[in-house]
């Protein structure tokens, strides 16, 4: 039988294992009593639609034989044909977490295998040799795999019935690393107990107890006991949790570095009951807003998984949740295609959602420090939330919503917006803009401030999009600083600004003749304090939706712009003096007209030309 070569990253891979002398050897057992529990899952799905296929009496059996310095583990799983075996056990299956590894530098090493697993070739941190005896379920042929590490072997095997068994053949000790100690049955019980305690099969093994006789003696025997508790964390008494259960559950499942933000763990009794375990993760996952990105929601019934990436149980809007959900009453028979429209399905979820909403809100008001962090991380996906479905969902969403404001730079909600408003104030002021940075050098900032007003920052392309949906809050319309009339002046001042358009109706008129293929409007406004101009735009789409609807190359869709110029300012005054003298403003009036563009973050029509007429005119200052 030839002897055959792995694939090139798992020899590294092996290597990696094989010299790991810094990494926590114990968790060989639970990656591969792992996968065992994967097998006889499999095998239990298979059995719910093929009749052909039994899936009685489930388990993991593991064998610790000393004197031969080996260790068995075997289950009565869905097992492996021959091209399984090749398939399976020859290359890497996990390779996204080896492409994590490689990206990562020596010193991680010993996390990624800890924190990961890497699955079966963990085997070899403890083995020199690894032997696999596996019989397919239905098959009458099984098939021996083997390796000590230089490449595998695959020939005809003999196993009585379908499942698994792996032998290890444990290291002799090294000078770094004891190995014997695998060979004690008390170690290999407490590594059971310790890492797999809430694996749902039975995982027995012969151990040493003592017999207690009528007349008082005991007599030391070996019994073939259960190890595990069998109880899924989720199915456990909260009081016997404690976080650091949750937490390393959560870091395995779902091969997260960091621990969770939030652990919500609870049990609903009724029409249908059922108990999560539910996290919120304290890190965007890195394709969280691509399709690459799953759901990590499970579910299960009775504790036996049904499903992942269960989207029927969870609003979209609280994808980023991970977990389990284990009901009680689901009907176990029902194909996944029933399950979607099953009405259980519906009452879960709306118990679901309802429970990730309470914990938010619960979160925003008692512990707002870790609320703003999530919202940082999954903010923008309640704000997608909010306007999807033309805004079916915002009233379960909008008071979980934060925007970044003038008054402190920090988090404030609508509600605390409304809360604080000043005296007159009517509406609720904002402001897009790519930064903060930039909107706070905004030209129509000033004015809004110096009345007092709280303007929201809009730096999330999906927020001034949302206005748009969800138009008022709390009875107050959504007024962006950079659309339509402002209105913050009192009747006297409108007076004022209408007398002065009066007095400059020629020169209004004059710039709306030179700037007519690029404004559809030029007025005097008082939104401006120090700036001569600034572009707005009418109540309709702004300029900042327009940049965002290009980049995402719908070019077509154009924003209303209008020029507004501030009366009070010089260069206003300046310019009408040049006018009524009947000189040609045409130039002035496009310079001013690029400054509005620079600063609404716009691109110039022809900035050469600006720079040329800028430099002409220091020159003129100059001299
Ligand atoms: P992973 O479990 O992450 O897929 P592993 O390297 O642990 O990666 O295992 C590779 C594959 O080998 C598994 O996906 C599974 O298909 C198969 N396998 C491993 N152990 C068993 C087993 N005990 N019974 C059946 N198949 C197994």
């Amino acid at each position: 039988m030839a002897v055959k070569q792995f694939k090139t990253e798992s020899k590294r891979l092996l290597d990696m294992m094989a010299n790991s002398i810094y990494t926590n050897t114990d968790i060989f057992l639970r990656e591969l009593i792992s996968n065992a529990s994967d097998a006889l899952d499999k095998r239990h799905i298979l059995s719910l639609t093929d009749p052909e296929i039994s899936a009685d009496d489930p388990k993991i059996h593991i064998d610790v034989d000393k004197k031969n310095r080996l260790i068995t583990i075997s289950d009565n799983g869905i097992g492996m044909d021959r091209k399984e075996l090749e398939d399976n056990l020859g290359t890497i299956a996990r390779s996204g977490s080896f492409e994590f590894k490689q990206e990562l530098d020596e010193k991680s090493e010993a996390d990624i295998i800890g924190q990961f697993g890497v699955g079966f070739y963990s085997a070899f941190m403890v083995a020199d040799r690894v032997e696999v005896v596996s019989r397919k379920v239905n098959a009458n042929k099984a098939y021996n795999w083997v390796s000590d590490m230089n490449g595998y072997e695959i020939s005809d095997g003999e196993r009585a019935e379908a499942g698994t068994t792996i032998t290890l053949h444990i290291k002799p000790n090294s000078k770094e690393k004891k190995y014997d100690k695998y060979l004690d049955r008390n170690e290999i019980r407490s590594l059971i107990k310790k890492y797999s305690d809430f694996i749902r099969y039975p995982i027995e093994m012969m151990v040493e107890t003592y017999d207690y006789k009528e007349d008082g003696k005991s007599e030391k025997v070996e019994k073939l006991e259960v190890i595990n508790s069998m109880q899924p964390i989720w199915k456990k008494n909260k009081k016997d949790i404690k976080q650091e259960d949750y937490d390393d559950f959560y870091m395995q499942e779902y091969y997260d570095y960091a621990k969770p933000l939030k652990t919500i763990h609870y049990k609903v009794e009724g029409n249908t009951s059922y108990t999560a375990l539910l996290y919120i993760p304290s890190q965007r996952p890195f394709n969280y807003y691509t399709n690459d990105y799953k759901l990590g929601l499970k579910l299960y019934s009775r504790g036996v998984f049904i499903k992942d990436e269960a989207k029927e149980i969870v609003s979209d809007y609280f994808r980023f949740i991970r977990g389990v959900v284990d009901s009680d009453d689901l009907n176990l028979n029902i194909s996944r295609e029933i399950l979607q429209q099953d009405h259980q399905m519906n009452t879960l979820k709306k118990s679901v959602d309802k429970k990730i909403k309470s914990t938010l809100e619960n979160m925003l008001e008692k512990d707002r420090e870790n609320y703003e962090k999530f919202f940082d991380c999954f903010g923008s996906q309640l704000k997608f939330g909010c306007y999807d479905g033309f805004g079916a969902n915002k009233d379960v969403l909008i008071d979980l919503l934060m925007f970044k404001s003038s008054k402190e730079d920090k988090y404030v909600t609508l509600k605390e917006y409304v809360s604080r408003m000043v005296k007159d104030q009517k509406e609720i002021y904002y402001a897009s803009g790519e930064s903060i940075e930039k909107i706070r050098q905004l030209p129509q900032m000033e004015k809004v401030l110096d009345k007092g007003y709280e303007v929201l920052y809009f730096t999330d392309s999906v927020d001034e999009f949302l206005t748009s949906i969800v138009m008022e809050y709390d009875g107050k319309q959504f007024k962006s600083i950079l659309k339509g009339d402002l209105d913050l002046d009192n009747d006297e001042e409108k007076k004022q600004l209408e007398k002065k358009s009066e007095e400059s109706k020629d020169l209004i008129e004059k710039i709306k003749e030179i700037l007519k293929d690029k404004v559809s409007n030029v007025k005097l406004s008082t939104r401006l304090k120090s700036y001569p101009v600034c572009l707005v735009s009418d109540d309709n789409l702004s300029i900042d939706m327009e940049k965002v609807l290009r980049q995402m190359n719908q070019e077509g869709v154009k924003a209303n712009k209008i020029m507004e110029i501030n009366p009070d300012h010089e260069l206003f005054k300046a310019l009408k003096d040049l006018n009524d003298k009947g000189e040609d403003i045409s130039e002035y009036t496009t310079l001013l007209y690029d400054q509005a563009l620079l600063m609404a973050g716009l691109e110039l029509d022809d900035p050469a030309q600006y720079a040329l007429k800028i430099s002409e005119l220091m020159l003129k200052a100059i001299k």
